[in-house]
């Protein structure tokens, strides 16, 4: 071979390389929440079991589209469409009840590397919200719809519509009476703890070529008024991505909007330089508590670190990483390293 002809061949060679192979290859992580709602005394070894069950699902779901070579998104979305199947977490399928008795569903997902972002709040009929905010944001101009027009949306787009009955558990009803009656103790100036029954579920994820994708989806707050929208489908506030760092929330929707809290978590990181971990823990475990809210968050930053901080008795959390093993952890005092990362 020339010289030429041998230089042809190597150039030609190196610009294959560079056109198949991403810029870094990422170890791909997948990290989930099923709510930071969890309450010891009305948990059963068998609800244990159950929990413990489909967040392994979810993670193996959303871990076979990275190992696939997927997209982060499709990872967020699968795990996510398993938790909102699952009728234990308030998403989907068990989603909680509104003060008058119905199912309103919010959800959003973002995309790290492009900040496309799709969201739906206080949709009915729609089986799984979480495909129908990708839908919004992969197949319409606007990033958020509600309602009776986000469910005309889901029909042209064929995402499945259920009879409003499907998301109801008998759990989640009597929840609502319980808190029906506490409000009426409440106003009749009984002292009485308040249960707030949180339980959205989401996720977040880096896939092989480095980008990050956030998810959520949930039924709200028990109780919540109608038309209540919570931080969930709101972009920085329950749900936010950029190409460094990926967070999901789940606790009283009304504070993480206020504090914008998953954006925050992520200005800290690329503005303040803290890593995830303390950017997490300063806004879900100092800002949060000391504005009065409760909750939790997992956050992913794009070197595969990552945190699940939260101040209640527990959280459903999980995650995944390149050996695919799915680890998985309920209260407060298991597993340490279910904490996170970093
Ligand atoms: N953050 C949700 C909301 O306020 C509730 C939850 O996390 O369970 O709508």
């Amino acid at each position: 071979m020339t010289l030429p002809n041998r230089l042809a061949r190597k150039t030609l060679a190196l610009t294959l390389i560079m056109a198949v192979a991403p810029a870094w290859a990422a170890s791909p992580v997948l990290v989930i929440h099923g709510g930071a709602g969890v309450m010891r005394s009305g948990m059963t070894s068998e609800d244990e079991a159950a929990a413990r069950a489909a967040l392994e699902q979810a993670l193996l779901a959303g871990h076979a589209r990275l190992t696939e070579g997927k997209p982060a998104l499709d990872a967020v979305t699968a795990a996510i469409t398993v938790l909102e199947d699952a009728p234990m977490f308030n998403a989907g399928k068990g989603a909680v009840f509104t003060h008058d008795g119905k199912n309103e569903l919010d959800s959003a997902i973002m995309d790290g590397t492009t900040r496309r972002a799709g969201a739906v709040a206080g949709v009915r009929r729609v089986k799984n919200p979480i495909l129908l905010a990708r839908a919004v944001m992969e197949k319409s101009k606007h990033v958020m719809m509600v309602g009776e027009g986000a469910e005309a949306f889901a029909r042209e787009n064929e995402i499945t519509l259920v009879d409003p009955s499907y998301f109801r558990t008998e759990k989640r009803w009597q929840q609502l009476q319980r808190a029906l009656k506490e409000e009426a103790a409440r106003e009749a100036h009984t002292d009485i703890e308040t249960a707030k029954y949180f339980g959205t579920v989401g996720a977040v994820a880096l896939d092989k070529q480095g980008r990050l994708a956030a998810g959520t989806s949930t039924g709200g707050m028990t109780n919540k008024r109608y038309g209540r929208v919570g931080d969930a489908p709101i972009i920085g506030a329950g749900t936010y991505a950029d190409a460094q760092c990926a967070v999901s929330g789940t606790g009283w929707g009304e504070f993480y909007i206020r504090a914008v809290a998953a954006h925050d978590i992520c200005a800290r990181v690329k503005y303040a330089g803290e890593g995830i971990r303390q950017a997490a823990e300063g806004v879900i475990n100092q800002d949060i508590p000391k504005a009065g809210g409760d909750g939790g968050a997992i956050a992913l930053a794009a070197d595969g670190s990552f945190a699940l901080p939260f101040n209640t008795e527990g959280m459903y959390r999980g995650w995944i990483g390149a050996d695919g093993v799915p680890h998985v952890a309920i209260y407060a005092e298991d597993t340490p390293e279910d904490r996170g990362t970093e």
